[in-house]
């Protein structure tokens, strides 16, 4: 979707730190991290929210939480932990409606979360 800022990101329209990529999958650094490391991991297929995922995108979903942990352990907090974080619509605060999982380490986090 041209006026997607993450398909833009994806097609390298507009520039990323990318931390992975593959063919279903691009990770790249969070533009405002919330944390040491704070990674966002998206389809390269434009999915808006979660509500808009089917039963063939399961596997996409399980790619995307995979990779979380494989990034979390590259940067050392597979063992101390790490938080992982789907934002859906409004009240959650999506801000970005192309799915997208944030991947945050490196601090302790609170819950419940604000
Ligand atoms: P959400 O509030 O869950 O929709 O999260 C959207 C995230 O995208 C926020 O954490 C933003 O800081 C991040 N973001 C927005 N624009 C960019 C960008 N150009 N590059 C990297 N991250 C971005
Ligand atoms: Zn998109």
């Amino acid at each position: 979707m041209a006026d997607c800022l993450f398909c833009r990101i994806v097609a390298g329209d507009i520039p990323a730190t990318r931390v992975y990529e593959d063919d279903h999958l691009v990770a790249f650094k969070d533009i405002n991290p919330q944390a040491p490391m704070h990674v966002l991991i998206i389809p390269r297929r434009h999915v808006a929210t979660l509500n808009e995922l089917a039963s063939g995108d399961d596997a996409l979903v399980g790619e995307m939480v995979r990779r979380a942990a494989a990034i979390a352990a590259e940067n050392g907090y597979a063992q101390r932990g790490y938080r992982t974080v789907f934002n859906c619509n409004a009240d959650a605060g999506q801000t970005v409606f192309h799915i997208h999982l944030h991947v945050l380490g490196g601090r302790l986090f609170t819950w419940p979360p604000g």
